[in-house]
């Protein structure tokens, strides 16, 4: 959900939506917040109390996307020590659940030396803090360039490297299935999650951002798409939102919206999935009623996303 028009809107677009949980930026994504960024006292109070009433959860909060605490240089690891630093601040004083933070480029180091950096960075950005039930989820990568995480492998070791710190996983079905992962079969499906359960622990797993991919299967290429349109399908979404394995998780889309209303489409085709259907978002009776029935392909090139 986007904060454009402040923490407290975040929740009613959510609940406006028909959402029962929520992922939201706590800054701009796409720049250094400073490190001083703080969320207003009383701001994040409302927030806090307004989201009990709505009883909306869990919150997640994705990190901005410059953070590399694997970065092999040091000036970019001190300024992602130090946001990262403004993201878990800022995480416990709206009363997040997740912290999803992806692990970060390893450039041209090995796997073992970034695991290593992330497992310092993070300790360095945490220290001395009580982040109470916040939990740091690192995310599964699609594996573009020199990205980390887009092995369970790696994210087995930096979760057994980070074990000091509360941490766990985020999924995201467009990353695992660019990264190689076959989500999109059963028998890949049932694999997959039974490789997970093997290496990290389902109970690790807490969070699934679930997205369609323009980016051919195994390509390591992270190009989010509609619910059901892209090449991963309906049918296989239906099948890995409704995975036993996965079941009690939070499921949060990422997908684009190229057009108004795609949000609500996206929603109610997840509803649909798990068995409910909506007919309308709350509070806007003339929004599309139609449910999701993408009225054109995302135009080549287009990278529009919106988390
Ligand atoms: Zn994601």
């Amino acid at each position: 959900m986007s904060i454009a028009g402040g923490f407290l809107k975040s929740l009613e677009l959510a609940r406006n939506l028909r959402s029962t949980a929520l992922q939201i930026f706590s800054a701009s994504p796409r720049m250094w917040a400073g490190p001083g960024r703080k969320v207003d006292p009383g701001e994040a109070e409302e927030f806090r109390r307004r989201r009990a009433e709505l009883g909306l959860a869990p919150l997640v909060i994705h990190a901005n996307y410059l953070i590399n605490l694997a970065a092999p240089d040091d000036r970019t690891r001190a300024l992602s020590v130090s946001g990262f630093r403004g993201e878990l601040e800022r995480a416990v004083a709206l009363g997040a659940d997740f912290l999803v933070v992806h692990p970060g480029s390893r450039r041209d180091s090995t796997i073992e030396a970034a695991v290593d950096r992330i497992a310092g960075s993070m300790a360095r950005a945490a220290r001395g803090m009580n982040l109470g039930s916040l939990r740091i989820l690192v995310e599964i990568t699609a594996g573009q360039g020199s990205a980390v995480g887009s092995r369970i492998e790696e994210l087995r070791a930096i979760l057994g490297a980070c074990a000091r710190l509360p941490v766990g996983v985020c999924l995201d079905t467009a990353h695992l299935f660019a990264a190689g992962y076959p989500i999109h079969t059963q028998e890949g499906m049932d694999g997959t999650m039974a490789k997970i359960a093997r290496e990290i622990g389902l109970d690790r797993v807490r969070v699934v951002h679930v997205n369609g991919s323009k980016a051919l299967f195994g390509s390591r290429v992270d190009r989010h798409e509609h619910l059901g349109l892209g090449q991963i399908g309906l049918e296989a979404m239906g099948r890995i939102v409704n995975h036993p394995a996965l079941a009690g998780r939070a499921f949060i889309l990422e997908t684009p919206i190229d057009q108004p209303g795609d949000d609500w489409r996206n929603v109610s085709a997840l509803w649909r999935l798990a068995g409910v259907e909506w007919k309308q978002p709350l509070d806007s009776p003339a929004a599309p009623a139609d449910g999701f029935r993408p009225r054109r392909k995302a135009a080549r090139g287009d990278q529009t996303q919106t988390r």
